[in-house]
């Protein structure tokens, strides 16, 4: 997790031979310089794949896409909506050299790695979120999501390490300073997940299946870590499993550790 939150989200998911980044919402150079934090050469990377259009997940990206002329991977509605937002004065869009589309549902291979998109409820064009398979691993990643739907569960079974979004405390969001209207729309249905929610998903509808439970895209005006972790922790304990899952924070401002398996 090379970044996670409202400021910016980029990710590092790599095979012994094959290297995705996740989101582009930092700037390349901040990007290189978490990746070589990490020992990771940014030239090594494969692919650049897109979760959606909001720009804490996109706004390095057509400076990284120029630097490393890379495949990068989005769905043809983000891929509209992304170029929209990014014309010029003149009402030029940006291209992208290696523009490669994909539909959420449909998996594809990036090297040794078996991608696989699937649809997550958001105020974006087309979002989704991903799992990856490779030399008998899976992870997954569900960030930007108002709520956990049943199909979403079903795509995260089998995950050994689970990137979730855990984004706010609902006390503290309610009581905090964002406008009301923010404060709905984070709410929503298409909005960002609680806590709460998050704890709710892991008392009943996980399979307790991850060496590595990751909480990620927390707020940092309406979350604490030291929150998210303990409401995490509980539920993951309700139900004898904590010793399993290890709970990580990835953070806004820097990479956390690399996950081995
Ligand atoms: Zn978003
Ligand atoms: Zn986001």
């Amino acid at each position: 997790m090379l970044a996670s939150g409202s400021r910016g989200n980029c990710a590092l998911v790599a095979s012994a031979t094959t290297r995705i980044l996740v989101d582009a919402g930092i700037s390349c150079r901040e990007i290189f310089k978490r990746l070589k934090s990490l020992a990771e050469d940014p030239h090594a990377i494969s692919a650049i794949l897109i979760t959606h259009e909001h720009s804490d997940h996109v706004s390095g990206l057509a400076t990284l896409a120029k630097k490393l002329r890379i495949p990068i991977f989005m769905t043809g509605a983000t891929h509209q909506a992304w170029s929209r937002a990014m014309r010029d004065e003149n009402g030029e869009r940006p291209q992208l050299e290696k523009l490669e589309r994909f539909e959420s549902g449909h998996s594809f291979q990036v090297g040794d790695i078996a991608v696989k998109p699937f649809t997550i409820p958001h105020d974006a064009a087309d979002p989704v979120g991903f799992t990856f398979r490779a030399e008998g691993i899976k992870v997954g990643i569900a960030t930007d999501l108002g709520y956990l739907p049943a199909s979403v569960c079903d795509h995260l079974r089998g995950c050994d390490v689970l990137v979730m979004e855990s984004n706010h405390d609902v006390e503290m969001l309610r009581g905090g300073p964002y406008p009301w209207s923010v404060k709905q729309r984070v709410m929503s249905r298409v909005g960002h997940l609680s806590n709460q929610s998050l704890a709710d998903f892991f008392a009943n509808g996980y399979d307790n299946s991850a060496a590595f439970v990751v909480l990620a895209h927390l707020s940092e005006l309406n979350n604490h870590p030291e929150i998210a972790r303990r409401e995490a922790e509980k539920a993951l304990g309700l139900r004898g499993s904590l010793f399993r899952n290890r709970v990580l924070l990835a953070a806004q401002t820097e990479a956390l550790a690399p996950i081995r398996l």
